[in-house]
This record gives C-alpha cells, sequence and structure tokens, in this order.
C-alpha cells in the first residue's frame, strides 16, 4: 500500500479519534436536568440542553446549544431561551447533579449522624429529607423546586431514607422491638 493512504489513513483515524472524544465529552457536559433563573419571571426554571445536539457540533469551535426541554414549556413555548446564556456561562453550576453533590459536602445524615463521604454518581446516592418530613430521591424532586427543597430539607443517607419508606409503606412489616410482649396470649 502506497506510504501516502497509510499516512492519510492515520490521519482520518486519529481526527476522528478526536472528534468523537470531544463529542463525548461535549455530550457529558451538557447531558443532565439543569435549574436557571428565568429571564422572564425572575423564578427558578427546570431545563435540560439538548446534548446530542452539541455532542454532533464536535467539529465547531463554539458549538451552539439549544434546550430539549423547560418546565415552563409548552406555555413558554417559542421564548427564545433566552436562559442558555446562564448555561453558557457556568455549565456546571446549574447542573441538578452538581448542586445536589455540592449540597451533601460536609454534612451528615440527620437520622443516623453518618458523615457523607464524596459522592459517586454511579453509586448509591443519599436522599433528601423534605420539609414533610418525607425523604425523597433525587429524581424525585422537579428541577425548578429544587432550590426551594433543599433549602427547608435535611440531607438523609440511603440507608435511613430505606428504612423510612419501609415504616411510611409497610408499617405492618415493621417490628416494635421497644413493645412488651402481649402476655395475655401465653
Ligand atoms: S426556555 Fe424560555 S421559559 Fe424556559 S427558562 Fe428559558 S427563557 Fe424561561
Ligand atoms: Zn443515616
Amino acid at each position: 500500500m502506497p506510504v501516502f493512504i497509510i499516512a492519510a489513513t492515520v490521519v482520518v483515524a486519529v481526527l476522528a479519534s478526536a472528534a468523537f472524544y470531544r463529542a463525548v465529552r461535549l455530550w457529558w457536559k451538557y447531558l443532565g436536568a439543569r435549574v436557571i433563573t428565568c429571564p422572564e419571571n425572575q423564578r427558578p426554571a427546570g431545563i435540560s440542553v439538548d446534548a446530542a445536539h452539541v455532542a454532533a457540533q464536535a467539529f465547531s469551535k463554539s458549538p451552539q446549544l439549544r434546550l430539549s426541554s423547560c418546565s415552563r414549556w409548552p406555555e413558554r413555548a417559542g421564548c427564545g431561551q433566552q436562559c442558555l446564556s446562564q448555561v453558557e456561562a457556568a455549565p456546571e453550576d446549574c447542573l441538578v447533579r452538581h448542586i445536589l453533590v455540592q449540597w451533601y459536602a460536609g454534612k451528615s445524615c440527620v437520622s443516623c449522624g453518618k458523615p457523607f463521604e464524596e459522592i459517586s454518581l454511579a453509586g448509591v446516592k443519599p436522599a433528601v429529607l423534605c420539609a414533610d418530613k418525607l425523604s425523597v430521591e433525587w429524581s424525585d424532586i422537579p428541577a425548578d423546586r429544587l432550590p426551594a427543597t433543599l433549602a427547608a430539607a435535611a440531607p438523609i443517607c440511603f440507608a435511613c431514607h430505606m428504612g423510612n419508606t419501609l415504616v411510611r409503606t409497610h408499617p405492618e412489616l415493621v417490628v416494635d422491638r421497644h413493645r412488651s410482649p402481649d402476655v395475655s396470649k401465653s
């Protein structure tokens, strides 16, 4: 095989690898729910960037962002998506998973007192004990309500969250070891 064909093949392979790597990085960077302040009403709104659309622009120096969802749609559909400037300015700061991970930093479980270690997004995640004393998982909190929810909530570990949930949903399965035995049956 002529040398120039081999060289061209290598160059194409390197460029394709670089583009693929950048596409994956862009996809992950813009993937996930975000909470921003809607410029129209100055209130929190939950949005998602179209991460696949951004990743498809891997060869572009400055990929154009667009949203795939907003908690204010369909009422405000066609709004112009001015909130994207907040995402462009600080892509990570408005990311829900980033906000949640930061929220647990330096805190301990409100129920058992165990300090939270570094949270792995791939592993078991702690939960949130809301103001109504119900513990919920991250996915149960709408992005547009995240700031208000966290402001009034306490962090709770996964084990305590599961225990609370079991007590609430299946009280018949819970054994109260502090209750005296029913001597009338003996
Ligand atoms: S998409 Fe429109 S309505 Fe939704 S937060 Fe952004 S500017 Fe506001
Ligand atoms: Zn706990």
